[in-house]
């Protein structure tokens, strides 16, 4: 039996096709190689490339897994090595680069393995379309939560962002797929699915005929019996009414929707190429947290965007203040030579980068604690997971409006959707007390 280790950096996407690859090499006799001192026969490096600190640690990645299975096939792929294939074609002991659209060939490359992998490069550029590349996943390693890769590709071209030259034109799975896929799901025990893409909200447009991510999800929501429904990071320019509508009604969607804004400032933005004013964000916002009970809206701002003023930055914060938000993930800028911010005058130094982050992580973590402590008292169905926290012992769960929770209780619980009441916030750490009588 040959043995695997798969290195996955970056999303969810990544996260999903890693599992898919091995899903695959397990159908085909090969074993996960987990513990240290094993040298694998197959190492697998998934990049990613979206800041230049993500690109530096697939570089590592890719050196520690040559140094630590010697005589391994040695495979680099995703972002990085779509973006950049010379960087690892010219790393000793890499033997192939493949690119984000051959990673379905990662499998029988390894299989048939005749020692002639030496110098193989697969990189699609682009430059001809695409189909999405469907590689089916059938369980998800001891995740009580299933990610489900429903499409691919972006068109928008972010002025600071790699990811459309790294991934490609938006695509998508055919909805009789993703529905079948769902119901799989259901029926290996899943409680909950997690759409997820690169664009999630421009699923669809590119099918024949063309449909939405709002026919897709009212096709699900109900028919395929999933109890939870979760949708990854979706644009503010993606989001319907009637999607907002379908949440806010819904007994299966989760009320957590994830929407970046980058930026509070309009000049900041329209540098960003971001097709949308901070009043319009505001607005949505305020219309989510209005229609949806409960929800938790999560949010992503980059800071030190070339050109953004200490005054520029003062109004993303203020905006973020104003906002009835239940996290925020902060990203320090980082220039990627391939994109137009690059070339932008007004760089900013990297010590006010590092002092902006540190602020506005601060205003992140008090929109954080301040959704927990809401949320004391209620009664919420949370989906206990396959492990126990380190320090208390205790069950870790997630409720649907996504809040981590802790709660006391024998494993025959895990991957189990329970009722219970929220206790109380502690260094942190959300506490709750399972409801027997429910
Ligand atoms: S929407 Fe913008 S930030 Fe998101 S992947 Fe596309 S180009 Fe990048």
């Amino acid at each position: 039996m040959r043995s695997f280790t798969i290195t996955t950096l970056g999303c969810k996407v990544n996260r999903y096709e890693s599992e898919a690859i091995s899903e695959q090499l397990a159908d085909k006799g090969w074993w996960y190689a987990m513990d240290k001192g094993i040298t694998a026969d197959l190492c697998i490096i998934n990049t990613c490339t979206v800041t230049q600190k993500a690109a530096m640690q697939s570089r590592q990645a890719a050196r520690k897994v040559i140094r630590n299975h010697p005589g391994a096939l040695v495979v680099v792929t995703g972002c990085y090595a779509q973006i950049a294939p010379e960087v690892f074609r010219a790393m000793p002991g890499v033997h192939c680069v493949v690119g984000n659209t051959f990673k379905d060939q990662i499998v029988p490359l390894a299989d048939n393995r005749n020692g002639q992998e030496t110098g193989i490069t697969l990189v699609h550029d682009f430059s001809t379309p695409c189909a999405f590349q469907d590689m089916p996943i059938k369980k998800f390693g001891n995740r009580t939560r299933a990610f489900m890769k429903i499409q691919d590709g972006c068109d928008a071209f972010c002025s600071y962002c790699i990811i459309p030259h790294a991934r490609g034109r938006s695509r998508s799975l055919l909805p009789e797929i993703v529905l079948k896929r769902v119901g799989d799901l259901r029926e290996n025990g899943y409680a909950e699915a997690v759409l997820c893409g690169i664009n999630l909200g421009r699923y669809g447009e590119d099918l024949d005929p063309a449909t939405s991510l709002l026919s897709l999800i009212r096709r699900i929501d109900g028919p395929t019996e999933i109890q939870r429904l979760r949708l990854s990071s979706i644009e503010p320019t993606e989001l319907p009414e009637e999607l907002i509508e379908q949440t806010a009604a819904s007994e299966h969607i989760c009320p957590h929707l994830h929407v970046p804004l980058q930026s509070g400032d309009d000049e900041v933005l329209r540098s960003m190429n971001r097709p949308y004013e901070s009043k319009h964000y505001r607005d949505l916002i305020h219309h989510i947290a209005g229609m949806i009970p409960d929800v938790a809206i999560g949010v992503d701002v980059l800071v030190g965007f070339p050109g953004e003023t200490d005054g520029a930055f003062e109004n993303t914060c203020r905006l973020i203040e104003q906002l009835p938000i239940a996290y925020l993930h902060v990203f320090p800028f980082s220039m990627q030579k391939e994109t137009p911010a690059a070339a932008l005058q007004g760089q900013v130094p990297s010590g006010a980068i590092k002092r902006r982050c540190q602020h506005i992580r601060q205003i992140g973590e008090t929109k954080r604690r301040k959704f927990y402590e809401k949320a004391i008292g209620a009664t919420s169905e949370i989906l206990i997971e396959g492990k126990r926290d380190r320090t208390t012992g205790y069950l870790k769960g997630l409720t649907k409006n996504y809040i981590p929770v802790l709660v006391e209780g024998d494993d025959e619980l895990m991957n189990r959707v329970v009722q219970a009441l929220i206790t109380k916030v502690e260094s942190g750490k959300v506490f709750a007390e399972r409801l027997f009588n429910q």
